[in-house]
């Protein structure tokens, strides 16, 4: 993976001058950063399950200055965002001095957000801002959880990060699930009223069908028994926005209950396909939402040759936060 990682980086300059997309209404961005996000760490490490076609230059997000461009929206020099649509896993990813993309796959940058703050958010933050919107699209506000708290699982990592210093920002009572208590001091800074451990929402043997009403909302970017656990302990009227497998991929010992019984809503979010109306929606949420100091608090910036061993890292669940790639 990482062979071909190093390879497709050196050969995007050459692809890009038979770029296909170009003639179909695209254009060419210089990437300025890129991020590594955990499917950066499958696809970097050769994991099965994300590329279908080898070679590939990894990077499944990208922000920079547009170069050229065949369609009407942009024009070189504006300022984008690109996160999902499959770059990075079907097309040619971010990690490269030149990327491509579609006019409806970019998104002008935010007034006053940078380029490096965009990917600091990247698609961990985006997805984030997504699960958000969808706990607030299905009716839970901090005005309807009335001080109960919203749980977020893997609250260490990416998604989970961002979501913390969300939902806190939004006037949610936090309650962050980490399998690592030595950052509990990093959870309470983006704004986790409280820290709980992993293995109390993985516990086969603790499982019940109906838990105690014990969460307004949460975001799960775990999967198995903790999605299960989240799902069976929210109160009645509240949601679970569903987006990760960092523990798996199965829902295991989930009965209809706590859905017929206590409304509870399972909401799937998936940032690939998100549609461009959502996308607008998400970026001007996460420049509102989200503080300059919050996202530098969860944020390291890396030059290319240090995102091998990083990416085993992320998939190792050892990175903090989000990693910026500079180009
Ligand atoms: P990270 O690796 O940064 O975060 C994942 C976190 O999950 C870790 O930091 C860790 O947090 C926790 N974790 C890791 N392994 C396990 C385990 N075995 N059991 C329980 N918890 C574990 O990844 P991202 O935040 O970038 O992504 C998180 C998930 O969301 C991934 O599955 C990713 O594929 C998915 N994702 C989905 C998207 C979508 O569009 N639906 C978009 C982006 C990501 P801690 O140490 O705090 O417990």
């Amino acid at each position: 993976g990482v062979r071909h990682f190093r390879a497709a980086s050196l050969l995007s300059r050459k692809v890009m001058e038979r770029d296909p997309w170009l003639m179909r209404g695209g254009g060419q961005v210089r990437v300025s950063h890129s991020s590594l996000n955990y499917k950066d760490g499958l696809v970097i490490l050769g994991r099965p399950g994300v590329v279908k076609d080898w070679p590939i230059v990894p990077g499944i997000d990208f922000a920079g200055t547009v170069v050229e461009s065949k369609s009407p929206k942009f024009k070189p020099g504006d300022a984008v965002v690109h996160t999902g649509w499959g770059v990075g896993e079907r097309r040619w990813g971010g990690m490269a001095g030149l990327a491509s993309s579609r006019g409806s796959w970019l998104v002008p940058l935010p007034a006053g957000m940078t380029p490096e703050r965009a990917m600091a958010i990247g698609t961990a933050g985006f997805t984030a801002m997504l699960c958000v919107q969808a706990l607030e699209d299905a009716g839970v506000t901090p005005e309807w959880a009335g001080g109960a708290p919203v749980l977020v699982t893997g609250a260490s990592g990416g998604v989970g990060s961002v979501a913390v210093a969300l939902l806190a920002a939004r006037g949610f009572t936090v309650v962050a699930s980490t399998g690592r208590p030595e950052l509990e001091g990093y959870l309470r800074g983006l704004g986790a009223a409280e820290v709980v451990g992993r293995a109390g929402l993985a516990d086969e043997a603790a499982h019940r069908a109906l838990d105690k009403e014990t969460y307004a909302a949460a975001v799960d970017t775990v999967g198995g028994l903790t999605l299960t656990t989240a799902i069976t302990r929210t109160r009645y009227g509240g949601a679970v926005a569903a987006c990760g497998l960092a523990g798996g991929g199965d829902v295991p010992r989930l009965t209809v209950f706590p859905l017929i019984l206590r409304n509870v809503r399972l909401l799937g979010v998936d940032s690939v396909m998100a549609v461009p109306p959502l996308r607008a929606r998400a970026w001007d949420g996460l420049a509102c939402l989200l503080s300059p100091a919050a996202l530098e608090s969860l944020t390291q910036v890396v030059p290319l040759d240090q995102v091998p061993p990083l990416a085993a890292d992320i998939i190792d669940g050892k990175v903090r936060g989000r990693v910026v790639v500079a180009l």
